[in-house]
């Protein structure tokens, strides 16, 4: 973080201030351990501060210290509303536009409070005072721990902020071997388990909590799996049918792009998956290498996120978007088979 970008948040939180703390739409580990870790040291020095969700997140994270205090936008809207109105000022986390919170894109672009963004994605928009914005790091939560060390509150860090910390790590970087992780990232973890961080007892609330339910769902998927070896591409289909037959739960599907990834030579891997209530498609690309997905996401299919590992939408049903996607392929043959 930038000096002057430390000195700015020391100016704003000077003085006791109402915070919001907002994540993206969905929010996954990353998202909530930062919002969490920022809400718990915010507390600590005295100020007012709310996380508020813009809609519910996965049973597997309901377990991380302060998470039952979180409010949901879509549930909680009234309260929500009223809290942003009267906000001080603002943190967005973990998500760099303000197209990235749905129901409450038009409530945020309402507010004159200052914005501060802390956010590891690429082309960041420009709605913040404080621009806390950095792609080459693995996670926000990796972002918020070398934050708290540059306002020099270190020694703050308790073991409810070291264990939220440590999640968000975790997940963003696949347990520490996608390509963001860095040296720095294993001495924040290294940090943080002296903190308090339960490193074991984490990785088993977020990965060992499965359902025969999703494990019959994962079986659909990776039997639905089209294996294109022309291009080094795999996608995977999911129907709102196939959903409801093992009675899809929020954050079921998390983690299932990437077994295409693990077949020998693959180097892009695609999942479709279909959402009946709101009339889309949510897609989810990852690559390995050099193929960029966020590029792909972004011009193709009205998304976003980094270079391995992106999302975006389509409001095509799965048959014409699986048509469209493999039309686009043969324009990238080149990258994706040098
Ligand atoms: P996932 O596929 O797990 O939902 O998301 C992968 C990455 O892309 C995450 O960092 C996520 O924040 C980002 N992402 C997911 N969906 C979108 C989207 O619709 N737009 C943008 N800009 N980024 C996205
Ligand atoms: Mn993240």
């Amino acid at each position: 973080m930038k000096i002057e970008h430390v000195h700015a948040l020391k100016r704003l939180l000077s003085t006791p201030k109402m915070a919001a703390i907002i994540p993206h739409k969905n929010p996954d580990g990353d998202a909530i351990g930062s919002t969490l870790a920022l809400w718990h040291y915010l507390t600590l020095k005295g100020h007012t501060a709310r996380i508020i969700a813009p809609n519910d997140f996965p049973k597997f994270l309901k377990w991380m210290p302060g998470a039952t205090e979180i409010l949901n936008f879509e549930r909680d809207n009234g309260q929500a509303k009223t809290y942003l109105e009267n906000a001080e000022v603002i943190f967005t986390l973990d998500f760099n536009h303000l197209g990235r919170v749905g129901q409450m894109t038009p409530v945020l672009e309402g507010l004159s409070a200052p914005f501060v963004m802390i956010d590891h994605h690429q082309q960041p928009a420009e709605y913040a005072e404080v621009m806390y914005s950095d792609s080459t790091k693995s996670s926000t939560c990796e972002m918020v721990y070398q934050l708290l060390l540059q306002m020099g509150d270190g020694d703050m860090i308790n073991s409810d902020i070291a264990n939220c910390l440590y999640t968000g790590i975790m997940t963003d970087t696949g347990s520490f071997k996608y390509s963001a992780t860095t040296s720095q990232t294993h001495r924040a973890i290294a940090d943080l388990m002296d903190k308090g961080a339960q490193g074991t007892a984490i990785h088993h609330r977020i990965y060992d909590t499965n359902s025969p339910n999703r494990l019959h769902l994962l079986g659909c998927a990776l039997r639905n799996m089209v294996i294109l070896n022309e291009f080094n591409t795999t996608y995977i289909t999911l129907s709102q049918e196939e959903l409801d037959r093992y009675d899809y739960q929020k954050g079921d599907t998390e983690g299932f792009v990437n077994y295409g990834l693990t077949l020998e030579g693959i180097r892009f891997a695609v999942i479709f998956i279909e959402n009946k209530e709101e009339g889309i498609l949510k897609i989810s690309f990852r690559s390995v290498g050099d193929f960029s997905v966020n590029h792909f996401a972004r011009t193709h299919f009205n998304g976003g996120g980094h270079d391995n590992a992106a999302g975006g939408r389509s409001e095509l049903s799965i048959a014409e978007t699986t048509a469209r996607f493999e039309s686009l392929l043969p324009q990238y043959k080149e990258q994706l088979t040098s």
